[in-house]
Order: structure tokens, then sequence, then C-alpha cells
């Protein structure tokens, strides 16, 4: 359970680009309507696409990103602190931390530690 509720972070939050959601290892979970939105923002064949960075979760329950060697997003640009596909990222991606989080999640979350301490 987060110390910040929903509507604490409805009104106050604000990411900071530290980048470590996007740098943790786990599944970016997509629907295949996120897939296409995204091989078409990166002008790849959906097939292509699928094949080379679309993996199935071990639970076999849904699509996954596939993620790199250091458990960091594929698209996450490391020296600019970006995501590459951020016009048309995924929902679990738009929806944190407000929509879903994790117990603890703000000592990982430079925003939501922010406003923990009371910075904003
Ligand atoms: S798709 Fe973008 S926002 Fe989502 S984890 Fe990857 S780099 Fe981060
Ligand atoms: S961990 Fe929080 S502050 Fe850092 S990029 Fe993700 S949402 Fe933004």
């Amino acid at each position: 359970m987060s110390k910040l509720s929903k509507e604490f972070l409805e009104k106050n939050f604000t990411c900071k680009r530290c980048g470590t959601c996007c740098k943790w290892h786990g599944y970016v979970n997509v629907t295949i309507e996120e897939i296409e939105k995204i091989a078409d923002f990166l002008k790849i064949d959906f097939a292509e696409y699928m094949k080379k960075f679309v993996i199935l979760r071990h639970d076999r329950k849904g699509l996954s990103l596939d993620e790199k060697v250091n458990g960091s997003c594929i698209y996450y640009d490391e020296d600019n602190k970006i995501c590459m596909i951020n016009p048309v990222k995924p929902k679990q991606c738009r929806d944190f931390p407000i929509e879903w989080n994790f117990e603890n999640f703000e000592s990982e979350c430079v925003g939501a530690a922010e406003l923990l301490r009371g910075e904003k």
C-alpha cells in the first residue's frame, strides 16, 4: 500500500524523469492495439515487430516489450533520459504511479519521494 493516496498523487504528482521505472526488471505489458501503434510509430512491419521486440510473459497470459540485458526497457534512452516511443507508450507506462504502484514505490520514484518529503 502506497503512503501517498491516489487522490493526492492525481493532484500533486509530477514525473521527475529519473528513469527508474523504465530501468527496473519486469514486464512492460502491451496489447495488440498498443503494439500496432508502436510498430506504426517506428515504421516497422507489424509481424516483424512482433518477432523482434515482443515476448510472451512467463505466465503466458499476455505480451510484453522485450528488455535489454540489464533489465532496462528497450526504449529507454539513457543518454537523453527519455522514452523513445513516448507518444505511443503503453498504458502501463502512462498509468504509473497514479493508477498503479506498489508498496514502498516512493523509495524508487523520485517524483513521489519529493512529495513524501514535502518538497512540492
Ligand atoms: S515504453 Fe517508454 S515509458 Fe514505458 S518503460 Fe519503456 S521507456 Fe519507459
Ligand atoms: S520513477 Fe517516477 S519520477 Fe522517475 S521516471 Fe518513473 S514516474 Fe517519473
